[in-house]
């Protein structure tokens, strides 16, 4: 995976927490903020992929710890604050990037479905911000939501996923302005379009056959995007010359879809 080998130290001292980053998209954040400085805390999931993990963070320039804990329970974000602050002593970024995709008729979909989609993407990402508040830096912090198109473009086939991902798009709008005024951070979300992830690709036939020719379609280039094009647009929220910046939900799609 390619890293931005000349980028400005513009994060350095800075602590990351990026949720569910032994892979995919999270993984390029990591990866994408250490080459900007920052010391990164990496998650997954138990247990099969702590191997992968612990490679990851052998791609990191900066310091870097991994934690395992199940953001889907109650305990798991918990957990990887804890550790986080013990290792680093405070919290400047936190990535809500940890999530699952079901992509099924919505007469097939599951209460299993429901509790593993609502738990991880839901409940996990609202424990984990709650959890991580009050050791966020104060005046500076960013919270970074790992939004999806799929918030606002109503697929089928995703009725559980495009609902919670419409929670967290509204946790953003509320947190950007209940948050700010007494931490000094700001709150945004990243949506990116369909992307070359291993949880993607998983997405099966039905699904790929529907998004075909979306694809097709997509204004800047008829491909999928990369996870190294989604880290970018995260890393920008990040950067102190985008404290201004807040509320907003950045669309990394090659303009597949416009709001
Ligand atoms: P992925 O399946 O490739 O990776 C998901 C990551 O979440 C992995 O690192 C995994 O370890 C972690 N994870 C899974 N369950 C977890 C748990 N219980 N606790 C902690 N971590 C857990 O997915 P991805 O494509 O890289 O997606 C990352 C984020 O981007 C997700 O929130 C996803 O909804 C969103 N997204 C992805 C796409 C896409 O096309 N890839 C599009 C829109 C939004």
């Amino acid at each position: 995976m390619s890293q931005g080998a000349s980028r400005l130290q513009s994060l350095a001292g800075k602590v990351a927490v990026v949720s569910g980053s032994s892979s995919g998209i999270g993984l390029a954040i990591a990866m994408e903020l250490s080459s900007r400085g920052a010391a990164i805390v990496v998650n997954y999931p138990p247990p099969s992929l702590g191997p992968a993990a612990t490679s990851a963070i052998g791609h990191l320039k900066t310091p870097a710890i991994v934690v395992e804990a199940d953001l889907s329970t109650r305990e798991g974000p918990e957990i990887l604050i804890v550790e986080a602050v013990r290792e680093f002593g405070k919290i400047d970024i936190l990535v809500n990037n940890a999530g699952l995709a079901v992509n099924l008729p919505f007469e097939q979909q599951t209460i299993e479905h429901w509790d593993s989609l609502v738990n991880l993407n839901g409940r996990g990402t609202f424990l984990l911000t709650q959890k991580a508040l009050p050791h966020l830096t104060r005046g500076t912090g960013r919270i970074i939501n790992i939004c999806s198109v799929s918030s606002r473009g109503a697929p089928p086939l995703q009725t559980i996923y495009a609902g919670t991902k419409g929670m967290i798009d509204a946790f953003t709008r509320v947190w950007a302005k209940e948050l700010p005024p007494k931490y000094g951070c700001t709150v945004n979300a990243v949506s990116p379009g369909p992307t070359t992830t291993t949880g993607f690709l998983a997405a099966g036939d039905e699904a790929m056959e529907i998004l075909g020719p979306t694809i097709q379609n997509t204004p800047v280039g008829k491909r999928l995007g990369t996870p190294e094009e989604i880290a970018f647009g995260v890393a920008f929220l990040c950067e102190e010359e985008a404290r201004w910046v807040n509320g907003e939900h950045l669309f990394v799609n090659g303009g597949l879809f416009v709001d």
